[in-house]
């Protein structure tokens, strides 16, 4: 008897012999759905070996919204940290059009050459072109997306900048304890994500373009003075001119600026990202302020500074999360926001009733 259920006993109940699976059709197809689930351990152990393969996998753990994902994700990061930090950081915006992947592109393998491996990231929560779009951003960057020192991860997508920006210096963890010793950062020129770039990069890094009149109109005067380098881009051709006079244009403006904390006087550059002109004088400067600042101790301070902004930024979404998940607070907040629409309390009142519930539930709990 196959299947005791059909015996005498279990009467009206019958169960039909299986079916035997049918064979896979493309084994290829079966072996990459079974694609191996490392543990923590594993991963770090082939990060530490820089494995690019075991990187991209780790990465992608940080950008999940899994819980189970993000707890996996948390151990890997702690185990990397002590093998993490020994890069440069540098960020790198400019509004789009300015030539940003065609100078990441030529920056780095200008590094590359010299010996070095480079991570290139990026924060773009706005950006349609990063959905996940790995393609996109390799073909952005021909010459470097088909180098094995290169590692290219497009911005994650999906969330708040605050989310997005978290998980992008979870990268560049992950990325040094890789052996990548230069980091690129890239963000859009037009919002809020310079400041989050600036909150992990060591060098800021400002392109910009010659030939619009007044160059400095349109340029938000925070990232201007973020800036520790501003390049002139597309200094090439009938170009070459306005690119001259603009960069004497932006160094008369950043004389007016208050002189900086890390006591480096931003530079003004201008090349050619496409004809390959004046990249040695840009990485050159880089490495000055890498020196000054390593000297007069403002780097380690930097970094200090900036993990203790990542652990508040790190406290205070937790705080967020946890409040605004918690089922009592869920459960009263649009009513409340209702309450306060139609005058009947204060908005105060209100804020103060749903801390008081939120305080209590988790007291009780
Ligand atoms: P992004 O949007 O900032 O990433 O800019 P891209 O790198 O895609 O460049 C925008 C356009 O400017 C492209 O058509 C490039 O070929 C062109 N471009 C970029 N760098 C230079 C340059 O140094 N000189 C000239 N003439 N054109 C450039």
């Amino acid at each position: 008897m196959e299947h005791p259920e059909n015996e005498d006993q279990y009467k009206g109940l019958k169960v039909n012999k299986g079916v035997a699976d049918v064979p896979t059709v493309n084994p290829y197809l079966k072996r990459r759905i079974q694609r191996r689930q490392y543990t923590p351990a594993e991963f770090v152990e082939g990060i530490l070996k820089g494995n690019i393969t075991i990187l991209s996998q780790a990465v992608t753990l940080v950008e999940s919204a899994k819980y189970e994902h993000q707890q996996v994700a948390q151990e890997i990061i702690e185990k990397c940290l002590p093998y993490a930090g020994k890069s440069m950081r540098i960020g790198i915006t400019g509004v789009p059009g300015a030539g940003k992947s065609t100078s990441i592109d030529v920056f780095g393998m200008h590094l590359i050459q010299q010996g070095k491996k480079l991570a290139v990231l990026a924060i773009d929560p706005s950006s349609e072109r990063s959905k996940g779009s790995i393609l996109g951003d390799k073909t952005r960057m021909e010459a470097l997306s088909r180098e094995k020192n290169a590692f290219i991860r497009p911005s994650p997508s999906a969330g708040s900048l605050g989310g997005v920006a978290r998980k992008t210096r979870e990268t560049i963890i992950l990325c040094e304890a890789a052996g990548f010793d230069t980091v690129f950062v890239e963000t859009v020129g037009v919002g809020q994500s310079e400041t989050a770039v600036h909150s992990m990069v060591d060098f800021f890094l400002l392109i910009q373009l010659a030939g619009t009149g007044d160059e400095l109109q349109g340029i938000k005067r925070g990232i201007m003075e973020m800036a520790d380098g501003i390049i002139i881009n597309k200094a090439d051709g009938d170009n070459i001119e306005k690119a001259n006079m603009a960069a004497a244009q932006f160094r008369n403006a950043l004389h007016l600026f208050p002189p900086a904390e890390s006591g480096w006087f931003p530079k003004v550059l201008t090349y050619s990202g496409y004809y390959n002109l004046g990249i040695k004088p840009i990485w050159d400067m880089v490495d000055e302020y890498m020196a000054f600042t390593k000297q007069n101790g403002y780097f380690e301070y930097k970094r200090n500074e900036q993990a203790k902004y990542w652990m508040y930024e790190s406290i205070n979404d937790t705080l967020r999360e946890t409040f605004y998940h918690n089922p009592a607070v869920e459960k009263m907040l649009n009513f409340t926001e209702q309450q306060v629409l139609n005058n009947e309390i204060s908005s105060f009142v209100a804020a103060k009733r749903m801390m008081d519930l939120f305080l209590d539930n988790i007291s009780n709990q």
